[in-house]
């Protein structure tokens, strides 16, 4: 088994496949909140997993140097589908279980949807144990992922950003997972896009907008 973890390691996974939900694909849909970001949290998620959130919130925060976020209480209402989350007006953090419904590759780690109500992240459960990546042990059925760099990701899609093709960047859409697997550092690029673009987000009277 220890062969194998090593292999399942120095694997990369597709991290997401993040999408605006709703019908004028054609023009880049706009979520009418204004930063900071109410968020609620489903309240599967352990107090150490809740920190790993919250530490890949507070390195975008810190990056842009103000308020991104504001923890709006926790759901209990686990997901039956992510269709019913999708339009209630509530940005929500979920763990998900029944991942092959979200038409998302069945081994990305995690995505993000928006609609023009509300946005949510989906971590795929299914196929994944969320922890720290640096300290905790995969299983037989399951892989482990580190969860703080995977919110950093999917919290960068939370906040408008797409996808780069540079590799040292949070939102390359590939990250080796596995033991004493973590990626928790924005580049330099990621400072420089997220500034500007809640910059000009301001701009636009704080209306949180989209990449796509
Ligand atoms: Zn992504």
């Amino acid at each position: 088994m220890k062969k194998i973890i090593l292999i399942i390691s120095l694997i990369s996974i597709v991290s997401c496949g993040s999408q605006y939900v709703g019908k004028e694909v054609e023009t880049i849909p706009s979520y009418p909140a204004k930063f900071p970001i109410k968020f609620k949290i489903d309240d599967n998620f352990t107090d150490t997993q809740r920190e790993a959130i919250y530490r890949a919130m507070k390195s975008w925060e810190m990056a842009v140097g103000k308020e991104l976020f504001v923890f709006d209480g926790t759901d209990h209402s686990t997901p039956s589908s992510y269709k019913s989350i999708l339009n209630d007006n509530v940005n929500g953090l979920y763990l998900y279980e029944e991942w092959s419904d979200t038409g998302r590759e069945e081994k990305a780690l995690g995505t993000t949807f928006w609609t023009r109500r509300n946005e949510d992240i989906l971590f795929n459960a299914k196929n994944y144990i969320f922890v720290d990546g640096l300290k905790d042990k995969s299983t037989d059925d399951r892989w482990v992922v580190d969860l703080e760099s995977v919110a950093l990701h999917e919290l960068g899609h939370f906040l408008g950003l797409g996808h780069s093709k540079d590799k040292s960047s949070i939102m390359y859409p590939m990250l080796n997972i596995g033991e004493n697997q973590a990626k928790r550092k924005l580049s330099t690029e990621d400072v420089e896009l997220i500034k500007e673009n809640v910059k000009t987000q301001e701009q636009n009277g704080g209306i949180l907008t989209h990449a796509q």
